[in-house]
């Protein structure tokens, strides 16, 4: 399983300018969602609702999960892990951003 934490300085990277999809927890959806629709932390059965950026080494790729509030919430500035790496969706324009919109 992936260990992960927030990328930081993220707030400004925005998914209506990037990829064009309407926020990052549908870039999501659209990529890993058609399987998946919750919380991909480890142990949690929530609903996704939001979309967050990952990092799984400081300073490397973004990447987009689809998270609960509360694990959001919970995880600040701590690693924790995913379930499997599929579940991890670059934070870049996709063929998938696209095709489903
Ligand atoms: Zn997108
Ligand atoms: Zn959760």
């Amino acid at each position: 399983m992936p260990n992960v934490h927030h990328a930081v300085g993220t707030a400004n990277h925005r998914s209506q300018e990037v990829c064009g999809c309407p926020s990052w927890v549908e870039h999501w959806r659209r990529s890993a969602g058609a399987q998946r629709r919750t919380c991909v932390v480890h142990g949690c059965q929530n609903r996704a609702e939001v979309g967050a950026h990952v990092e799984l080494r400081t300073g490397g790729t973004w990447y987009i999960i689809g998270m609960c509030q509360s694990c959001n919430l919970s995880y600040r500035g701590e690693r924790f892990r995913v379930d499997e790496r599929t579940w991890l969706v670059e934070a870049a324009s996709l063929d998938t951003c696209v095709r489903r919109r």
